[in-house]
């Protein structure tokens, strides 16, 4: 088969820190290469690391000399040591906003932050966990970039690939947002719209793998989910470095895949073991729309697998019916004290506008479920205002703009008395 005759020929890839590939399920180990599934229980695969333990206080001052992007944590990641220099977008090391106007609003005492991911280069989160991907399609001597996206992936990649002269073919369901279609499309590369949801785009992705039509192709988010993954961790490390290398008490996160989330939690637990951070309790929640919360279902009737469902929501960029770490999520969120939550689609659009209201920062969609699931848990008591809370902003609003109806107070002549009729 085409992609191990690719795996077969890179058995010995340096990936920085980065040692082996290990099963979430059963801990067997495997060289790294373009894995995704473990070979003995089809598990899913994650990366294993030599991390530079020792003095903390030398690896803080390492990472605080870094650039200001993710590669100051570089030796963190399974990237090369000289991965700053190579052609890549560079995200990361978004704004971390102090958001007190919110916090009056929702009666959050603790301090509340909103770690604002709409600042990536192509204003989502996804620019992370693509930057990763990259590093290992170089290692592993990919030509093409490839990926199943709900919208920002695809033009994460799309435009990683521009950058680092990759060709790149993406898939997408055919009913995304004209903003995500766009820019999925500009960066030049092959956008194939599916007709189906996320979760047959995915399937067909899988598909593709196994076909000859599929050689030399490294999709990030399947055969090289493993390093995609870890590009999540960076906002752990953000977070706690912007905090002043203070763990946050709550993190309210949004989940797709539950990739994001999970890695958020190995990238805290990371900065705990290296002595980066004070080992403190820290609570994780989690974050979907009703029109698509298959994990929230499962962890409100007590289960550990998730359903699988048919998404219907605004929260495209959140609609996976069928989650890959569902439950892992649920297992971080009662082993953390957290919880799963969701909120329907008005609940969403209220809160987008009350985020931009507040702090001046319009968010998408995905932004929208993790204020309004925020606002929701504080009202029934589960989160907790005494404490210090970081919601995420996932993605810009400007890529979602169907979602809210917002225009003109007036539209009027050019003449004072116009506008003083006008009345506002
Ligand atoms: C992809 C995405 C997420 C999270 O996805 P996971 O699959 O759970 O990692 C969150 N927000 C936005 C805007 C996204 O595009």
């Amino acid at each position: 088969m085409a992609v191990q005759s690719v795996e077969s020929s890179t058995t010995s890839v340096a990936l920085g820190p980065a040692t082996a590939l290990s099963c979430r399920e059963c801990g067997e180990r495997f060289d790294l290469g373009p894995i995704f599934a473990c070979a003995a229980c089809f598990g899913p695969l994650e990366v294993a690391y030599d991390l530079p333990t020792g003095d903390p206080e030398a690896l803080r001052r390492r990472i605080e000399a870094g650039p200001d992007n993710i590669w100051r944590y570089a030796p963190l990641l399974p990237v090369p040591a000289d991965v700053a220099d190579k052609p890549g977008l560079n995200p990361g090391f978004t704004k971390l906003v102090k958001a007190d106007n919110l916090a009056r609003e929702l009666g959050v005492t603790g301090g509340l932050y909103v770690k604002d991911d709409s600042g990536n280069p192509t204003h989502s989160f996804k620019d992370r966990v693509v930057a990763i991907a990259v590093e290992a399609a170089r290692a592993f001597g990919f030509t093409t970039l490839s990926c199943s996206s709900t919208g920002n992936l695809a033009g994460a990649v799309g435009a990683a690939a521009a950058r680092a002269g990759f060709k790149s073919c993406v898939f997408i369901p055919h009913d995304l947002e004209a903003g995500k279609v766009v820019m999925a499309a500009v960066y030049g590369g092959d956008l194939v719209g599916i007709e189906g949801t996320y979760d047959d785009v995915n399937r067909f992705c899988s598909e593709l793998i196994g076909d000859p039509l599929g050689e030399g192709w490294g999709f990030v988010n399947v055969n090289l989910r493993p390093y995609y993954g870890e590009g999540s961790k960076t906002l752990a490390y953000e977070i706690c470095e912007q905090l002043g290398w203070r763990l946050p008490d709550q993190l309210v996160i949004p989940i797709a895949s539950g990739s994001q989330l999970t890695k958020i939690d190995k990238g805290l637990k990371e900065l705990i073991a290296l002595g980066l951070v004070e080992d403190r309790p820290y609570r994780i929640f989690g974050a979907q729309a009703e029109g698509c919360s298959p994990v929230s279902r499962a962890f409100k009737d007590g289960h550990g697998v998730v359903r699988p469902v048919k998404p219907d929501t605004i929260a495209k960029s959140l609609a996976i019916g069928n989650p890959a770490d569902g439950p892992y999520v649920l297992d971080i969120a009662r082993r953390t004290g957290g919880a799963v939550e969701d909120v329907d689609d008005a609940e969403i659009v209220d809160a987008i506008r009350l985020l931009a209201r507040t702090e001046g920062i319009f968010a998408e969609t995905a932004g929208g479920v993790t204020v309004g699931v925020t606002r929701k848990l504080l009202e029934q008591g589960v989160l907790d205002p005494s404490l210090t809370t970081v919601v995420l902003n996932t993605g810009d609003g400007l890529k979602t703009l169907d979602a809210v109806t917002a225009g003109p107070s007036a539209v009027i002549r050019p003449s004072l008395e116009a506008f003083r009729a006008a009345g506002l």
